[in-house]
């Protein structure tokens, strides 16, 4: 049977955009359909704009700071308006880029919902399409928990878009993106306040580095309080906001900010019409070469729930372009060892095994740490700290995990996730000659 084009995709965020234009290099027919922005949740309301954000943020420190290196700078403003027109700015310029790539590419661009409708078809503006294989890379989308007054709760969707910076903001959540606001509208002057639910944020992160950043935020003056949640929120008379606790204590805010999680994009998707199956967590299920319960249709990133990450859906999709265009460049996406960084301030970073996780799976463990105050905030008043571990397995030498919290984190960790990819030991560490003075030498000098 002739169909319209060999490849459909439907969601032109990371995942998508990749394994359309990879299956388009590859010689196929592909069209994507985009209901609402090109480049998806990362480049229009996820990691880009909110890297951009951070480094704003990060301008009060260093401007605090350079007073120590001999700069005066009086009468230094902030202006939030500013930073989020010219973040709007390069977004738009990003939305282009993305546009050109998927052009260029010979992708036939259809920028409206897209909904299944059987195995082989799919329907955007009331128009059919059939394809041999189709894509779901729909991604994700915030979740606030089902409490009295979420109407007045925002979520990163809306905060990246604020018309002005809130006076006093309260933060629900303890994942990535509670800890990235909170050290954003912190840095840029809100008063902020963190809520979390557990004992300590960062669930799943070594616990050295979690104790760590709670004291790094807590001397930079975000108010943390943990086992704390919101039972409702009411607007008040003056436009304000007031959150009752589940201790019964009351917290006024000007925003409340949840980040607590986000479900799969999976509205008006036809999934049941299509026979499409979820699991057990509302995910779309797929099978190890991202299959779903029928086999011509295909799913990749956040929609399926594995790891959350762009990194992770750009290999997602390029795993499914080679595998369906290029088989003899296949090869299974590898999810060992995957590096991520917590753009907080200060920023958090790691890859591989928590000392918690090694204990877990019976390693003998040998622990280095080094904390630290980097050499540029010897000349500043600042009290900031760093810190870096190493989780080593003590039989066989092996490095097993990584973990810094202090600045460029992210940056550091990059090369330090390709030594733990190619199985370094810790004496292949030691054996690396530092780069000096450099904070990221600390990696390769612990004894
Ligand atoms: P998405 O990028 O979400 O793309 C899905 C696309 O599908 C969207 O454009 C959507 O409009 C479209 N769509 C949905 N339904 C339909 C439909 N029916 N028809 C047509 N189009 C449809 N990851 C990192 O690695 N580093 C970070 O620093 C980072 N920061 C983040 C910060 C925030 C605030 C958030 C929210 C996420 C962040 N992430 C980060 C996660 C990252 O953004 C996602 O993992 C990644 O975007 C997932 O890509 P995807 O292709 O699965 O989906
Ligand atoms: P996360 O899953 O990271 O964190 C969700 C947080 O919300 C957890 O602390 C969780 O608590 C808490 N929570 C969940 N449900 C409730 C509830 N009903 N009431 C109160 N608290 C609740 O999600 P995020 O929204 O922060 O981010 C989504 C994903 O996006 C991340 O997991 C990550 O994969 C990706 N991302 C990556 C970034 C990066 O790479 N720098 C930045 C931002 C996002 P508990 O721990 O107790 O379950």
């Amino acid at each position: 049977m002739a169909y319209d084009f060999d490849l459909f995709v439907i969601g032109a965020g990371s995942g998508g955009v990749r394994a359309a234009r990879f299956a388009a290099g590859f010689g196929a027919r592909v069209a994507v359909a985009e209901s609402r922005y090109l480049g998806g949740t990362c480049v229009n309301v996820g990691c880009v704009p909110k890297k951009l954000l951070v480094y704003g943020a990060h301008y009060a420190e260093d401007i605090g700071q350079a007073q120590g290196y001999g700069w005066t700078i009086d009468g230094a403003t902030f202006d939030w308006k500013a930073l989020i027109a010219n973040k709007d700015r390069e977004i738009q310029r990003l939305n282009g880029i993305y546009r050109s790539i998927l052009v260029d590419s010979g992708v036939t661009l259809l920028q409206a919902h897209a909904r299944l409708v059987d195995a082989h078809t799919v329907e955007v503006e009331g128009k059919r399409y059939s394809a041999e294989h189709i894509l779901i890379a729909t991604g994700g989308w915030p979740h606030v928990p089902e409490i009295v007054g979420r109407e007045h709760a925002i979520t990163s969707n809306e905060a990246f878009y604020l018309e002005s910076l809130p006076r006093r903001v309260l933060v629900v959540g303890g994942g990535y993106i509670a800890v990235e606001f909170a050290s954003i509208f912190h840095g840029c002057g809100a008063d902020t306040r963190l809520l979390y639910r557990g004992e300590l944020f960062l669930r799943g992160f070594d616990g050295a580095l979690r104790d760590h950043l709670k004291d790094e935020m807590i001397k930079k003056g975000v108010d943390l309080q943990f086992n704390a949640d919101i039972v409702h929120i009411d607007k008040q008379a003056d436009g304000s906001l007031l959150a009752t606790l589940e201790d019964g204590r009351t917290l006024e805010a000007d925003c409340i900010f949840y980040a607590t999680g986000r479900r799969p994009m999976l509205d008006n998707l036809g999934l049941e019409q299509a026979g499409v199956a979820l699991d057990a967590r509302g995910y779309i299920a797929v099978d190890d070469e991202y299959r779903t319960s029928v086999s011509s249709i295909l799913a990749i990133g956040d929609v399926i729930g594995r790891i959350q990450l762009t990194p992770v859906a750009l290999a997602e999709g390029m795993a499914v372009a080679r595998r369906l265009f290029k088989p003899e460049q296949y090869r299974k996406v590898d999810y060992a060892t995957i590096p991520t960084a917590v753009f907080s301030l200060p920023n958090m970073a790691t890859v591989g095994l928590t000392e918690e996780q090694a204990r877990e799976k019976g390693y003998k463990v040998t622990i280095f740490e080094s904390r630290f105050r980097p050499m540029k905030l010897t000349m500043t008043d600042s009290l900031e700290r760093s810190l870096m571990k190493l989780v080593v397995d003590a039989e066989t030498d092996r490095v097993l995990g990584c973990h810094m919290a202090g600045p460029d984190a992210g940056e550091i960790m990059q090369g330090l996730a390709v030594a733990l990819k190619a199985g370094a030991t810790k004496q292949v560490f030691d054996e690396t000659m530092g780069i000096h003075p450099t904070a990221a030498e600390e990696f390769v000098t612990m004894r």
